[in-house]
């Protein structure tokens, strides 16, 4: 019974190891909170997915999204129709309701110098078998992901000209003139299916940003090794369990659904969302810093020509230019040296090819 897996998984007692049937398909859990389902037939725009969730352990939409979808599964509801390989990320932290234990596990999904693609097996071993990874080893579960999501995209290539696929669900901190956002990470390959902006304007997503970097993130993980569409989707506000608004997540829930069924996403128009890209990686450099806004000012709050929005005892004031600027993820108080906010510039919507890719997998 996979609707079991999330329930057990969520209370510690999951086994590590398993595999049985669902009405159209068989799964397989492949590590703990690693849960794999192949279906016996694929639907006509399948492709292989990874759905991530629970990476932060505090954010709780994305964790009943993937449960509606397991149980549309098992009940029959939902026919399985491509390869899907659901992740809950950070277990420890997810029982204690926890962003991380040790560290920010969001920031470790980088392959080392001596290592290429690691067998799942392999993963399992370096982080424990039969077992979690100890609650403060963030990174031994970020390699036992990594060797999972390496082992699943190695056994399901995409078809002939489609794309590996990776959602990497979670919830902001703070409020948000758009509560739901994707984040696009940064990669020197291809650019992303053009099809990708109106399936996430139907999910319900508001804005887009561009990352302008790479950045070690599970969604960037994807993007940068296996070339994947992949996204960081901030999906609404934190909220414990039972508390989360569901009804505004319907379309993203849509959208799940259509992937794991293999069939046509439902599309809108792109310009529906708003679209901004990385002006000014704003960082602290001294002791002396702050930030010239509120502490709770909204994500994607926007700054007239002209306003200081931080000073420095070395670098001095940053003043927005001619372009008004949008701040996201602001946090005065970080380390010297690191980033204190991202301030955004808004952007054209990407180029949508007049021949959408959204036929070609056929
Ligand atoms: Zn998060």
């Amino acid at each position: 019974m996979i609707a079991d897996w999330l329930d057990l998984t969520l209370e510690g007692h999951a086994s590590a190891r398993g595999m049985g049937r669902i009405p159209s398909g068989r799964y397989e859990i492949v590590a703990p909170g690693v849960l794999e389902i192949c279906p016996d037939d694929s639907g006509p725009h399948a492709r292989p997915v990874v759905i991530s969730a629970g990476i932060h352990g505090n954010e709780t939409a994305p964790i009943e999204l993937m449960g509606e979808l397991i149980a549309g599964l098992e009940s029959g509801h939902l026919i399985a129709g491509a390869p899907l390989l659901l992740i809950l990320g950070n277990l420890p932290a997810i029982r204690t309701g926890e962003r991380f234990h040790a560290t920010n596990l969001n920031r470790l999904f980088r392959r080392t110098e001596t290592a290429t693609a690691i067998s799942v097996d392999a993963g399992n071993a370096a982080a424990g078998k039969a077992n979690d990874c100890p609650a403060d080893d963030e990174p031994a579960r970020a390699r036992q992901l990594m060797a999972a999501v390496d082992d699943f995209y190695a056994r399901f290539p995409p078809a002939d000209g489609t794309r590996r696929l990776h959602y990497d669900m979670h919830t902001a901190i703070r409020d948000s003139h758009y509560p739901r956002f994707a984040v696009v990470p940064f990669s020197e390959g291809e650019a992303i299916s053009p099809s990708q902006w109106s399936i996430l304007s139907a999910a319900g997503l508001q804005a887009v940003l561009h990352q302008h970097q790479h950045s070690w993130t599970f969604s960037h993980y994807s993007r940068h090794y296996h070339d994947a569409d992949a996204f960081t989707l901030e999906l609404g506000q934190v909220h414990p369990f039972g508390e989360n608004d569901m009804v505004a997540l319907a379309p993203m829930s849509q959208l799940l659904a259509a992937l794991a069924m293999g069939i046509e996403a439902p599309s809108a128009a792109p310009e529906r969302m708003a679209y901004f890209k990385v002006e000014i990686e704003l960082m602290r450099r001294s002791t002396d810093f702050r930030l010239c806004f509120n502490d709770d000012v909204a994500n994607f709050t926007t700054f007239t020509p002209g306003t200081v929005v931080a000073e420095d005892g070395e670098a001095g004031p940053c003043t927005v230019g001619d372009t008004p600027l949008s701040v996201v993820f602001p946090n005065a108080r970080v380390e010297i040296g690191a980033r204190a906010a991202l301030l955004l510039a808004a952007c054209e919507p990407p180029q949508v090819a007049l021949a959408s890719d959204h036929t070609s997998s056929e």
